[in-house]
């Protein structure tokens, strides 16, 4: 993995707290296996025995499948960053944050916005930052979980 989990844990938690605010889920972190419903990792080429290689450097950035599947994974061989400073002076960097809190919209169900400005937009610009919901998002979960 090619950050400390201690780095990677705020940023995670973030981006579950941006979908938690507008969605009736709690999201609570266990590293118990067998009470985990959504799993997280960084996986090069074919990995597990996910349906998509993530084929290196150019491959796509991440990928998320809904329970029961409920797995996320991003490429290991893309140039991720977690603070914008870095993001602002590493070319070709990715903003994790970003990723995951698209990605975490595809484990609950959300599929691609045709809004560019919406977190659901199926690309994102490298070092870019996009992590608050747009409009669009925030119809989005609420027609899928009614409050
Ligand atoms: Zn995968
Ligand atoms: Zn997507």
């Amino acid at each position: 993995m090619p950050f400390r989990i201690a780095n990677l844990r705020p940023v995670i938690h973030e981006a579950f707290e941006t979908w938690a605010l507008f969605s009736p889920f709690d999201f609570t972190e266990t590293s118990i296996e067998r009470i985990a419903q959504l799993r997280i990792g960084f996986y090069r080429w074919q990995h597990l025995n996910c349906p998509i290689s993530f084929d290196g450097p150019d491959g796509v950035l991440a990928h998320a499948f809904y329970p029961p599947s409920g797995k996320l994974h991003f490429n290991a061989d893309r140039i991720w960053a977690m603070d914008p400073e870095r993001l602002m002076n590493t070319r070709e960097s990715y903003d994790l944050q970003s990723v995951a809190v698209h990605e975490i919209g595809h484990l609950l169900g959300m599929g691609h916005s045709t809004v560019p400005e919406a977190i659901m937009y199926p690309s994102l610009d490298p070092q870019t930052r996009k992590v608050e919901l747009h409009g669009d998002d925030i119809a989005g979960i609420n027609a899928m979980y009614p409050s």
